[in-house]
């Protein structure tokens, strides 16, 4: 059982730091860390049972040959499995950090299902795709010919630069326009340093930049350049412009000061960790710093910010959620990281109102979970009477997003979009009612993942390539 345990998860950036601590030569404890992550990702890849049905494949989005590359990883052949990882994956340690792998490959693994414990497939991704950057396995993207066409590419996240990737590995000349003044999406500025460093996100927008891939950042599409002039300019264009606006929450006392949104929060967080002025951060407001704090939601993004909160130094956080444990839409491994952490989770309560003009506290109401709603799911219910005031000086709403009205931002009513606000695009070529314009990722599906938007974004860069050779054809003949 002892031996079942210890090969088990391993997590070589938690055990590392006791070694730290007695190591005080940055050489060595590099040299160590190097040979332990070699040792641990060895010893998880050859856990693969090889099992012949592989569901983990199945339930990864990439669809990831990752029998294979485990089994090249326990043989040490790590440049092969490299190959193989990075064939059907545009960033494959992106994904290693920070896919729910919980949700998708590990926890479709035999084994995990066995009850022994999952292969370590996100760890090992990333382990692998790490050394190929440090052996210079990773090659820089060029063309086998250029072509003369150009595709203008609405949103640098990781959508819209998986489809970059794959277009300029085919000669497409690619424009990519982001309001932000960095590549990168929610990679940059949502998802937090700590689950995914910012130079790696950096190197691959480098990558793409030394491949001719050209950035006009700061450059909000409906404002500083029309959509329709994008459209006038290139021969094809992707919109891969993400969600971001957010739920609002009602009640007494919403307006308050010291009451802010997840996305300003995180994305204030993430500039410093760039080394930007960022004022709301330095004056206090978007700063968790000695505050109690309180995060409202269940989903991962409301586990960044209680996480953010407890590494900024906050004196509590508190997490209100007014479902369940076992019905939050967040990942189980990120609450139990965030409860490790010290965040102390409050199932089954919601807002009502806030006090102060400053908060000073929430007014929290009880919930209990009814009768089933249409779809299956238990909705919550008020207890009535059962309110109490819960103190705090930082709130922060992590209520999910929706997407902005990009027909009327950008004055362009034929682009067609669902009852939802997402752009309405083919399920399998990603074209939307526009000719010659595709959407992909967030805009598309809601609110999801990055292995969606990569493989959205790799799909459509396929129909573009359809598109612009037809259109080629037509004009020659
Ligand atoms: C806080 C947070 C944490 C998350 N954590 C995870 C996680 O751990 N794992 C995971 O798999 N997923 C996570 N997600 C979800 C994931 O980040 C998204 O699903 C993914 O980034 C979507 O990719 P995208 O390319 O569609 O859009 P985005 O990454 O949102 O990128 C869209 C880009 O378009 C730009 N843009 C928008 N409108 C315009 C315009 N009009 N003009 C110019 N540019 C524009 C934006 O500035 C942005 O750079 C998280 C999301 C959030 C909010
Ligand atoms: S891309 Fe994500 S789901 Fe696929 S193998 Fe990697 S970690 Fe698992």
């Amino acid at each position: 059982m002892a031996k079942q345990k210890m090969l088990q998860f391993v997590d070589v950036d938690r055990e590392m730091p006791q070694k730290r601590a007695a190591d005080t030569r940055a050489q060595d404890f590099q040299e160590i860390y190097a040979e332990f992550a070699d040792k641990k990702a060895k010893e998880q890849a050859s856990r693969c049972s090889q099992c012949g049905v592989p569901y983990c494949q199945a339930h990864c989005p990439l669809h990831n040959n990752i029998p294979d590359w485990l089994r090249l990883t326990a043989e040490g052949r790590l440049e092969e499995a490299y190959a193989i990882s990075q064939a059907t994956n545009t960033f494959p340690e992106i994904c290693g950090r920070i896919c729910p792998q919980d949700r998708l490959c590990e926890g479709n693994c035999v084994i995990e299902q066995s009850g022994h414990g999952t292969v370590t497939i996100g760890s090992v991704e990333k382990f692998v795709t790490d050394t190929a950057w440090e052996q210079g396995w990773v090659k820089p993207v060029t063309p086998a010919q250029e072509r003369g066409e150009s595709v203008a590419i609405i949103g640098a996240g990781p959508g819209g630069l998986a489809a970059a990737d794959m277009l300029r590995r085919q000669g497409v000349q690619v424009t990519v326009y982001d309001r932000h003044d960095r590549a990168g999406g929610l990679l940059t500025y949502g998802i937090p340093g700590f689950k995914l460093e910012k130079d790696v996100v950096m190197r691959r927008v480098k990558q793409l930049e030394e491949a001719g891939v050209e950035f006009v950042l700061n450059c909000n599409v409906g404002e500083d350049i029309s959509f329709d002039a994008i459209r006038g300019k290139h021969d094809a264009v992707l919109i891969a412009t993400g969600v971001y606006k957010s739920r609002d929450l009602n009640g007494p006392g919403s307006g308050a000061d010291g009451i802010v949104r997840a996305i300003d929060y995180l994305t204030a967080s993430n500039r410093k960790s760039f080394g930007d002025d960022v004022a709301e951060f330095e004056s206090g407001e978007l700063n968790a710093e000695g505050k109690s704090v309180i995060v409202i939601g269940g989903g991962d993004t409301a586990m960044d910010c209680v996480r953010t909160a407890i590494r900024q130094g906050a004196t509590s956080v508190k997490c209100l959620y007014r479902r369940d444990r076992a019905n939050m839409p967040g990942s189980q491994r990120e609450t139990q990281n965030a409860e490790e952490e010290g965040v102390e989770f409050v199932w089954q309560t919601a807002p009502k109102g806030f006090t102060g003009d400053s908060v000073e506290s929430v007014i929290v109401q009880k919930m209990r979970l009814g009768a089933p709603d249409a779809s299956g799911r238990r909705s919550p219910e008020v207890i009535e009477g059962a309110d109490y005031n819960e103190p705090a000086d930082l709130v922060i709403k992590a209520l999910g997003f929706e997407p902005e009205d990009l027909p009327t931002l950008w004055g362009e009513q034929a682009l067609e979009v669902t009852r939802w606000g997402t752009i309405k695009a083919d399920f399998r070529t990603h074209e939307t009612s526009l000719p010659g314009v595709f959407a992909v990722g967030d805009i598309v599906r809601g609110a999801s993942l990055v292995v969606w938007a990569i493989r959205d974004g790799r799909e459509a860069s396929e129909s573009i390539m359809d598109f612009l050779n037809q259109t080629a054809q037509v004009a020659a003949e």
